[in-house]
């Protein structure tokens, strides 16, 4: 706090994990020392990025890499472009991805990465142009054994694609230093639908712990990017009904579910066409001026958007609308005060850092392919999944069982079994 009181997302994050370490930094000492040693980052990096608009204007953005700790494994996360991007939530994304990449049990650190810059109305000349600008500055800090950057919010196949591009070239290497490549030129199999379908394992999980089935259960989700779209898809396979999805200007709302046949509509719009939801506002119900879909009446929440994007208040109507489960596809999905309230009325939770894991893990898997210049089958890579979604979930609830004191809950679980890994790793290496 001393150091960056500024920092208030950051600062948020921190102490959100702390509260919820408590049984264990009391327990013990060390942790509080390990503890204190993660939430500073091992290296912090910002650099400009200059590049030229189509009418030959140019433009400066600021670029961030946060390499928060290589101790498991090397540094891994995504990279944001977003004009609301800072140094405070760059900080606090990279440590929520420490903590995930820890909790798959393959060798990860965590990093999170990105730029100010708005992909939104730019052309794909332009897109390209900021890419290989970006890339320019990013290639020299990372590489397939030491920082090996993903896709998030605003960069999917298309930008890793241009991104990847430079990095050859400027580096004359092809080792998969990026994941979330098309499968032509290095990707992995099921990447794309990794973290949507392991939000949905997660949560089958969770509910099957409560003897509550899935089946029949009406769903709001929230965001229309690929994480919502694979869980809606997963969600009607399993006969779950997905009522909601939304974008940064409102929601749609399918009261007797969305159908297979609207969904490949929506991927057709967001991921070819590139338009609004408002678009179908002819064929479903379509709610505008930036309304989240938290205002339907549900049973469970799947927030697949944005961080902060369930407020207290929204919280408030989700129970009063009789929501009993809220799993994370986005990463910090929630603010401080939602998760009070969820804890005060009981709601079943799964934090992001477990419930969105799986997409992490198959860019695990895409690594390990890269380096051994051999392809995974589908069905062999949709195995790996369940089974890492299976295993994050018995360590949440292990940890939650274990220093729980009757107060079991599976965020403590994750942050705790995530953590404990971390620290003692730290002590081996001997870096506290
Ligand atoms: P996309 O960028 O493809 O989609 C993001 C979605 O959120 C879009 O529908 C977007 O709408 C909406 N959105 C963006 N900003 C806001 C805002 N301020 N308020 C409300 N809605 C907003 O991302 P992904 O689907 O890849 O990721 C979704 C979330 O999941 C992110 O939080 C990401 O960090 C997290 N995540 C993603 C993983 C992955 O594998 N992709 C892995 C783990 C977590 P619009 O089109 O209007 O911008």
């Amino acid at each position: 706090q001393k150091r960056d009181p500024d920092q208030t997302e950051y600062l948020q994050y921190v102490s959100v994990v702390t509260r919820s370490l408590s049984p264990l930094l009391m327990k013990d000492l060390k942790y509080v020392e390990a503890l204190e040693r993660l939430i500073e980052p091992e290296r912090a990096i910002t650099f400009g990025v200059a590049w030229v608009d189509d009418n030959g204007i140019k433009h400066i953005n600021r670029g961030y890499r946060v390499q928060f700790s290589s101790s498991i494994g090397p540094y891994k996360g995504g990279i944001r472009f977003d004009p609301k991007m800072n140094l405070s939530i760059m900080k606090s994304l990279a440590f929520e991805q420490t903590m995930k990449n820890s909790l798959t049990a393959l060798p990860m650190g965590g990093a999170m990465g990105g730029a100010d810059f708005d992909p939104k109305g730019k052309s794909n000349n332009e897109v390209k142009n900021f890419c290989h600008a970006f890339m320019s500055e990013l290639f020299k800090i990372i590489g397939p054994n030491c920082d090996i950057p993903g896709p998030d919010i605003g960069v999917g196949v298309r930008e890793i694609g241009y991104m990847y591009g430079m990095y050859s070239r400027l580096t004359a290497q092809t080792n998969g230093a990026l994941t979330g490549k098309r499968y032509n030129w290095g990707g992995s199999r099921v990447r794309t639908e990794a973290t949507g379908y392991g939000l949905v394992y997660f949560l089958e999980y969770m509910l099957h712990d409560n003897n509550i089935p899935l089946k029949g259960r009406r769903i709001t989700i929230s965001g229309s990017g690929p994480v919502a779209q694979f869980a809606v898809e997963k969600i009607i396979e399993l006969g779950g009904i997905p009522l909601t999805m939304s974008d940064s200007d409102g929601f749609i709302y399918a009261k007797n579910g969305i159908t297979l046949d609207l969904l490949k509509k929506i991927m057709y719009l967001k991921n070819v066409e590139r338009g609004r939801l408002e678009s179908l506002s002819e064929i479903v119900e379509y709610y505008g001026d930036k309304q989240r879909p938290w205002i339907v009446p549900c049973e469970i929440a799947l927030p697949c958007a944005y961080q902060n994007e369930i407020q207290g208040k929204d919280a408030l109507n989700l129970i009063q609308n009789g929501c009993f489960a809220v799993a994370e596809g986005s990463n910090i999905s929630s603010a401080p005060e939602a998760l009070k309230l969820f804890k005060q009325y009981n709601l079943l939770y799964a934090p992001g850092k477990a419930a969105n894991a799986g997409g992490v893990a198959i860019s695990g898997l895409e690594m390990s392919q890269n380096s051994i210049k051999l392809k995974m089958d589908p069905q062999d890579i949709k195995m790996s999944l369940r089974g890492i979604i299976y295993n994050i979930f018995e360590a949440c609830r292990t940890a939650a069982q274990q220093f729980g004191d009757n107060d079991f809950d599976y965020s403590s679980g994750a942050n705790i079994a995530a953590f404990l890994k971390l620290a003692n790793c730290l002590f081996d290496e001997g870096i506290i």
